[in-house]
């Protein structure tokens, strides 16, 4: 199997389907096509809440074959199914439950200014809901404008972030660091998956945030 020319470097917490995506625009092709070639029938397997009913096999090696990464830095990045009662899901680490996984991520505004089309892999988490390099709401879509910079450096949700922000950028993970997280991601309201209405709000978070407005 003939490895595609051009190959973007995987970032330590970019998520499969990000990368694939940034892989065919790279190299001119569709996400359909380079996906047929891992061995899928549509790219969106590649998102985290289909990981589990993947052929672990075929999928790590033709995607490490075809963009020449390492084939332990995919099946890191592969949820797989938790052993623990009551979760569903281990990623990274972290044992989760479904209604924890987001089928399409929030993003960054921010990020995506620096590194266009990065999908990081915690933006994929229902309780990710500010930047941990930005400070700055999550969002379903691009906004139009820069609207806040967040004071919450004392709150759960800042210590969750920064957590969360430590697990998917490094390779091994400290037992102590993952069940603190696991617990922060227990203490915190689920916010309601994908609507309209995605903004935090005072139903959903236990703290009030500060806006300090930049422009
Ligand atoms: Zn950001």
């Amino acid at each position: 199997m003939k490895p595609y020319l051009i190959r973007p470097r995987i970032q330590p917490d970019e998520s499969l389907f990000g990368h694939l995506m940034r892989c065919a625009k790279a190299n001119l092709v569709s996400p359909e096509r380079m996906a047929h070639r891992i061995g899928l029938t549509h790219p969106h397997q590649m998102k985290p809440t289909y990981h589990t009913l993947l052929d672990f096999t075929q999928a790590e090696l033709n995607y490490s074959t075809l963009l020449q990464i390492e084939h332990k830095t995919v099946s890191s990045k592969l949820l797989t199914e938790s052993s623990f009662k009551g979760f569903d899901f281990k990623w990274h680490g972290l044992n989760l439950m479904q209604s924890q996984i987001r089928r399409s991520p929030r993003i960054c505004p921010i990020c995506l200014t620096i590194q266009p089309n990065i999908i990081r892999e915690q933006w994929y988490l229902n309780s990710y809901l500010i930047c941990g390099y930005h400070n700055f709401y999550m969002t379903p879509r691009p906004l139009e404008q820069s609207q806040s910079c967040i004071d919450f450096s004392t709150d759960v949700l800042s210590k969750l972030v920064f957590q969360l922000d430590s697990i998917f950028n490094e390779c091994n993970q400290k037992n102590k660091l993952l069940r603190s997280t696991e617990e922060l991601l227990n203490r915190l309201p689920i916010p309601p998956l994908i609507n309209s209405n995605d903004k935090p709000n005072s139903t959903t978070l236990s703290w009030q945030p500060h806006q300090l407005f930049l422009f």
